[in-house]
């Protein structure tokens, strides 16, 4: 049985969902293009669910799409272009890199911009239960009436007003009567899209709109909430101090579970530091199955730097297993093969631990050389080998030598 880390409680647990499980994962803001740091978050929850679908559990799965945003507008205004043109095509792009890594579609994929009265409805209803205040047509969320705020985090109020200030939480707004209050709707600013609101016109705060999607496409309490670490603070704490202060009954969310950071040349993968490793550059040399066993190489919660060897071994692992299944003859499900699939899968229900899968799965291929060189029968061993290499999305195609 599946034991995944919780980060709200700091430990490993069993699913407490029955067989039906919901997973919302944070999504991008499409202005930019994707980069491995993004492909290491999807390809995981993808991992994941493929793990939790293998093992009988039926899954729906949502991912937002932060379609307003100042990036969002900023590069709009560089590129002279219409903001919803460009998240459309940045996320098309998003959406193409991903499906030639093999990460399926969500089951929902909404559009932040598509939301907003609803999102406005939820403002309304905390303003209404007195976990909000207006202040010259900006709604702030008052923290202290949600008094769980920072378990998830687990930071200090000074840590928490640092890592604000430098995510652009702007706490020192003075319209706030606490600097960790956060904001659920922002007034109007000349130039700027902006939507009707009983505080005038204006556009919603980031986490409320996945508080709202989250609600709306998988109901209250949700599985699973994903998202990078760096997602934690302020952007998941205060998803949770809204979503418990609309529904007190029940939690918001029953695991939470936080992939760790892609470093490049020393720093964490951004858009800002410019250090970014492309897909689709990778995908010019590298075959997409490479590209995943590397990302899966590490395992999920880490935070790991990224290089060129990484992806030239796991393009050697790539080939040794489509080679395994190239071969005619081999080994049948002797005791050893067994074991291997087994071990595979005890591995995954540990937390995903995907580095001692591939381990496994790598052990698959090597009894398949094995038993093929001593003549034996290997179909089923093959067989399983297929059948694991798809919970972790392998599709064992080699790409021709010459486009290496
Ligand atoms: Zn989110």
């Amino acid at each position: 049985m599946l034991q995944l880390y919780d980060t709200l409680s700091g430990q490993p647990k069993p699913l407490e969902s029955g067989l039906a499980v919901s997973v919302y994962v944070c999504g991008i803001t499409p202005y930019d293009t994707t980069h491995l740091g993004h492909a290491f978050l999807y390809v995981v929850f993808d991992v994941l669910i493929r793990h939790l679908e293998s093992q009988g559990y039926t899954v729906t799965y949502t991912q937002n799409v932060t379609d307003i945003d100042d990036d969002i507008l900023r590069k709009a205004r560089e590129l002279g272009m219409d903001y919803l043109e460009l998240g459309r095509r940045e996320t098309e792009r998003f959406r193409r890199d991903l499906d030639a890594l093999g990460v399926r579609a969500p089951d929902h994929y909404p559009r932040a911009t598509e939301e907003i009265p609803q999102m406005v409805e939820l403002i309304g209803r905390l303003i209404d239960g007195g976990h909000a205040y207006e202040r010259a047509g900006n709604v702030y969320f008052r923290k202290d009436t949600y008094p769980r705020y920072g378990e998830l985090s687990k930071l200090s109020r000074e840590e928490m007003l640092e890592i604000a200030a430098e995510r652009g939480g702007n706490p020192d707004d003075p319209l706030r009567d606490d600097p960790l209050d956060f904001q659920l709707w922002q007034a109007a600013k000349p130039g700027e899209p902006s939507w009707p609101s009983p505080w005038g016109n204006g556009r919603p705060g980031w986490h409320i709109e996945c508080s709202e999607m989250a609600q709306r496409y998988l109901g209250q309490p949700v599985t699973i909430h994903g998202g990078g670490a760096d997602l934690i603070f302020p952007h998941h704490e205060c998803e949770r101090a809204q979503s418990e202060s609309l529904n007190p009954e029940v939690p918001f969310v029953h695991h939470w579970v936080h992939v760790g950071m892609l470093r490049y040349e020393g720093e964490k993968m951004s858009k800002s530091l410019g250090n970014l490793v492309l897909v689709g550059d990778l995908l010019q040399t590298y075959s997409p199955d490479a590209i995943r066993l590397a990302l899966l190489s590490r395992h999920y919660r880490e935070s790991w730097e990224y290089d060129e060897g990484v992806i030239a071994t796991a393009q050697a692992a790539a080939d040794e297993l489509a080679n395994a299944l190239a071969l005619p003859y081999g080994d049948g499900a002797s005791l050893d093969v067994l074991v291997r699939a087994a071990s595979f899968e005890a591995a995954l229900d540990n937390d995903l631990d995907t580095p001692t899968a591939l381990h496994e799965l790598l052990g698959l291929a090597g009894e398949i050389e094995r038993g093929s060189r001593e003549g034996a029968e290997v179909t089923n061993a093959q067989a399983l080998l297929r059948e694991k290499g798809r919970v972790l999305g392998l599709t064992f195609r080699q790409v021709a030598a010459t486009t290496r």
